[in-house]
């Protein structure tokens, strides 16, 4: 049972979930936290805060000692926790820097004080249960600090938490590298650490509790009315959650897929909507489009070179430029003298760009949108795309680029930062929204 930070928002949704785990022991779960919601930011703040020597700890901490307040609980590692960040940020403030490292440290001060606080909050209610910091029963990733990839697990997991009958409470998204120092997974990366312990521990089920009704047919925060998608298969998840999904973290199925271990995505705030449940495969007259994600701050790279395009190895050399700068490619797509292509992360884009400038002319466009048509029977249906460009046009959206999946399982397209909410209403009123939807 996985929880993020908005189920463990205050004392009383902390207590809501004390309660639905305690209702579900009998299933021996494994609990998997996130900070509480906005702590991640708050530290990633107070980290940049510490390098000029002014960061705001106070604050935080007097937030989550209302919160174990309200829950008339006391928390003893709590003020060891504190007294660690503060040094730390001490540290920072004297060597007026900041690594990725240090960062990380900062960082993972909010899944360890969650952790111990729904411990704390379950014991104090009846139940035996125990805070782990995941480092500490062996979660090892590698020393990608921000985006640490974790390692293979070898019975590290169950052999750890074998003497332990309670429920254990683990923290999400942290790791330590093999070094010692402490890692994060990237950001919303709880869920797969989920996945990951579900997968250790041969677990019947992965739950990932938040605060929707399950997966939907698009973000509500765009789309108030979209409605809850009963099941999925993993490859429609996974192209959701590459497309942007938040409400699953893109790396967060594999681990999943690889136990064919059922996930379901269940609300915190309504435990009696059966939520969605995500499996390998099931038997459905297939629907044209299963739900529509989107992405912001997108960045499009455009390389064109007249001489070079037809050559053999033009491609390799783009895609090696883009390697050299550990800049992973997302959607591709070429003609005769140019190629398209939108990024993930841009931090050493710089790079990138001088390298394809010895061989091309760049053009790069930042904070675009990216949009995301989901879907098995996109491959069993003819006509999608003009389905996707009329509402569009008719909405006044321009498509800057557009790409179908090999496996058909998607059609992604790229439009200006303004058009996206636009863009996603006028494709969700197409393909849910009245007589033609499906
Ligand atoms: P948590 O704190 O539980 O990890 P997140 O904020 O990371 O929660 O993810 C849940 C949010 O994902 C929802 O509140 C919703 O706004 C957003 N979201 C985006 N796309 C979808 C979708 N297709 N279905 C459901 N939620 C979505
Ligand atoms: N707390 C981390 C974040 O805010 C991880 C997570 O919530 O999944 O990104
Ligand atoms: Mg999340």
């Amino acid at each position: 049972m996985k929880f993020g930070g908005t189920s463990l928002r205050d004392a009383a949704a902390v207590r809501h979930v004390a309660t639905l785990i305690a209702d579900r022991l009998g299933q021996r779960p494994i609990v998997v936290v996130s900070a509480h919601a906005g702590v991640t930011d708050a530290l990633v703040r107070i980290a940049t805060e510490a390098v000029d020597g002014s960061p705001d700890i106070d604050g935080l901490e007097e937030l989550h000692a209302g919160i174990t307040a309200d829950l008339g609980i006391e928390v003893e590692d709590h003020s060891d926790l504190f007294g660690e960040l503060r040094d730390l940020c001490q540290g920072i403030t004297l060597v007026s820097e900041l690594s990725r490292r240090s960062k990380d440290y900062v960082v993972s001060f909010g899944e360890r004080l969650s952790a111990r606080t729904l411990a704390a909050t379950l014991r104090a209610t009846g139940t035996d249960a125990r805070a782990f910091d995941a480092f500490d029963i062996g979660v090892h990733s590698d020393r990608a600090f921000g985006r640490a990839r974790l390692l293979p697990d070898e019975g590290r997991i169950a052999a750890a938490l074998s003497d332990f009958t309670g429920v254990p409470v683990v923290t999400g998204f942290i790791a330590k590298d093999d070094r010692g120092n402490i890692t994060t997974i990237g950001r919303n990366g709880s869920d797969l650490s989920a996945a990951f312990f579900g997968n250790a521990l041969d677990a019947s089920e992965i739950q990932i509790w938040t605060d929707v009704d399950g997966v939907l047919t698009a973000d509500p925060k765009i789309v108030p009315g979209a409605q809850p998608i009963s099941r999925m298969t993993y490859d429609e998840a996974a192209e959701l959650a590459n497309a942007g999904g938040k409400v699953l973290h893109p790396a967060s199925l594999r681990p999943a897929v690889d136990k064919s271990i059922p996930v379901r995505v269940l609300n915190t705030h309504r435990s009696e909507s059966p939520g969605t449940v995500i499996v390998p495969e099931f038997d459905e007259p297939a629907a044209v489009a299963r739900c529509i994600a989107h992405k912001r701050h997108v960045t499009l790279v455009s390389v064109e070179s007249s001489s070079m395009l037809a050559q053999a190895g033009f491609l390799a050399r783009i895609f090696a430029a883009f390697e050299h700068s550990n800049i992973s490619v997302d959607l591709v797509s070429t003609s005769e003298v140019s190629v398209s292509m939108t990024l993930d992360n841009t931090e050493r884009l710089d790079e990138a760009v001088r390298e394809l400038e010895q061989f091309s002319h760049v053009t790069v466009e930042r904070e675009l949108g990216m949009l995301c048509v989901v879907g098995h029977g996109i491959r069993h249906r003819m006509g999608v795309p003009a389905r996707v460009f009329a509402p569009l046009r008719d909405a006044g959206v321009s498509v800057r680029m557009i790409s179908l999946g090999a496996l058909k399982v998607n059609v992604s397209l790229v439009v200006g930062s303004d058009d996206v909410d636009k863009a996603v209403r006028a494709l969700h009123a197409e393909f849910f929204e009245g007589s033609a939807s499906g």
